[in-house]
């Protein structure tokens, strides 16, 4: 008699971000992420409105939701989850893996990611240390990059938590750094190029540059 196979855990990377606009750097960011950690699954999650950012984002939720899966079409394993424009106040990240592990279960080997830049600021999110109770996290980090410059509690859970293969994977509590090429672009560089009438074909990808046409964005 054949046998089931044993039901193998999901495995979901989350990415979140403003993209306001997406941009080729993001979608590097997402396949390396997919790739590397050989996720089922990347949901690129768009912010509200970010309470650690002093301008808001220039497009509307819908806008940066629209751009982003214009972006994503045909992109394997790579989609958009709109729940955090959906909500009426802002979300905290912790509070988004919380209903992500809700709903995905408790086996679900979730694995969020963020850049250095952000680890360093780690210590100052909400509730940080309980988002390694929910999810895994992988850290893309750039050449250079010094972790003696962590707060030392974030520093400490990067000492003991850190992983370098994939023999004991988990669904939450470890850290994956991953040594990424670096790309010297930022959405805030390509708004200033749009604002300015300068050829930012070479930065994003065509339906997402169709869209912001369209729709007069960023000038
Ligand atoms: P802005 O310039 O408006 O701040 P951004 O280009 O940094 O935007 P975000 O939407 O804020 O884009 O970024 C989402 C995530 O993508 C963040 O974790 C950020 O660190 C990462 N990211 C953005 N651009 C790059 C890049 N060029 N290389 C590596 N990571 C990036």
């Amino acid at each position: 008699m054949a046998t089931c196979p044993p039901d193998v855990p999901q495995r979901i990377g989350i990415f979140g971000g403003t993209f306001d606009p997406v941009h080729l750097a993001h979608l590097r960011l997402a396949r390396a992420f997919r790739d590397e950690i050989a996720l089922d699954q990347v949901r690129l999650i768009p912010a509200g409105q970010p309470y650690h950012r002093s301008a808001r984002p220039q497009a509307s939720p819908v806008q940066r939701l629209a751009m982003l899966d214009a972006a994503l079409a045909g992109e394997p394993g790579l989609v958009s989850d709109a729940r955090e424009i959906r909500r009426p106040r802002y979300a905290y990240t912790v509070e988004t893996l919380q209903e992500l592990r809700a709903e995905l279960g408790a086996q679900a080997e979730l694995w969020f990611l963020i850049g250095a830049d952000s680890l360093e600021k780690l210590h100052t999110w909400h509730r940080w240390p309980q988002l390694l109770q929910l999810a895994n996290l992988a850290v893309a980090i750039r050449p250079g990059f010094d972790a003696a410059q962590l707060d030392p509690a974030v520093a400490a859970h990067w000492q003991a938590r850190q992983v370098s293969d994939f023999s004991n994977r988990t669904p939450s509590g470890t850290i994956r750094a991953l040594a990424l090429p670096p790309i010297t672009l930022s959405a805030t560089d390509i708004r200033q190029q749009l604002a300015t009438g300068q050829d930012c074909s070479a930065l994003l990808s065509p339906p997402v540059l169709a869209y912001i046409r369209q729709h007069r964005l960023y000038t």
